[in-house]
């Protein structure tokens, strides 16, 4: 199956490709079609991935698109949908991430629970009025400072339930096994037969 992967982000098209190509999926890069991102004007992860997806879905073949955030308990579900954004509208993970460990400074180990979570969507084309929604989360809680060098984004923060390192100190694979981009993949893989 040819789809347009909607998004700018080397770290998910790395994942995306890691997981999919195996599974009989060929991705092309939105970028590489001369589309360039929308902006994410929707308030919840499902709103932003159909958003992306359809926006995508103009090149005339089917779109998939990830929305992904970190929901950190102590700051009641922040950054959320907002995490590309948590230190401003252009900010670097290395701020975002130094932008979580101040605000999270004060709060003790017991609190610092928190998880990511992952929407996907794929559309036929762009009118397509039944998109396939397929979702994951992660849980875990977030560290007193940076570790590890894989991964992206909040990685370096994030030490997964079960474990004593972050999720950028895990092989890619072990990632994508345990992630909340990978259960999102695996669910939306065993959806497909019944969307077609
Ligand atoms: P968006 O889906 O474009 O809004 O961006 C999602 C943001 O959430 C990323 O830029 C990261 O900051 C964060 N994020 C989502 N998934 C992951 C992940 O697997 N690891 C680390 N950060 C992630």
């Amino acid at each position: 199956m040819r789809v347009v992967l909607a998004t700018a982000n080397p770290g998910k098209q790395r994942e995306f490709a890691a997981l999919l190509e195996p599974r009989g999926f060929e991705l092309v890069l939105q970028a590489t079609l001369g589309i360039a991102p929308i902006a994410e004007t929707g308030r919840t992860f499902e709103d932003n991935a159909v958003l992306k997806a359809r926006h995508a879905a103009a090149a005339g073949f089917p779109a998939l698109a990830d929305d992904s955030g970190l929901e950190v308990d102590a700051l009641g579900g922040r950054p959320g949908v907002y995490a590309a954004r948590f230190a401003g509208p252009a900010a670097s993970d290395e701020e975002n991430n130094n932008e979580l460990l101040r605000s999270l400074e004060e709060v003790p180990d017991g609190r610092r629970t928190a998880r990511y979570r992952c929407v996907l969507a794929l559309l036929r084309g762009a009118a397509d009025a039944h998109p396939l929604i397929a979702q994951g989360s992660w849980e875990g809680r977030i560290a007193r400072q940076r570790a590890g060098t894989g991964g992206f984004g909040y990685d370096s923060c994030f030490i997964p339930a079960g474990f004593e390192c972050t999720a950028a100190e895990l092989s890619p694979a072990r990632k994508n096994a345990l992630s909340h981009r990978g259960a999102a993949l695996r669910e939306l893989v065993a959806l497909l037969p019944s969307w077609r």
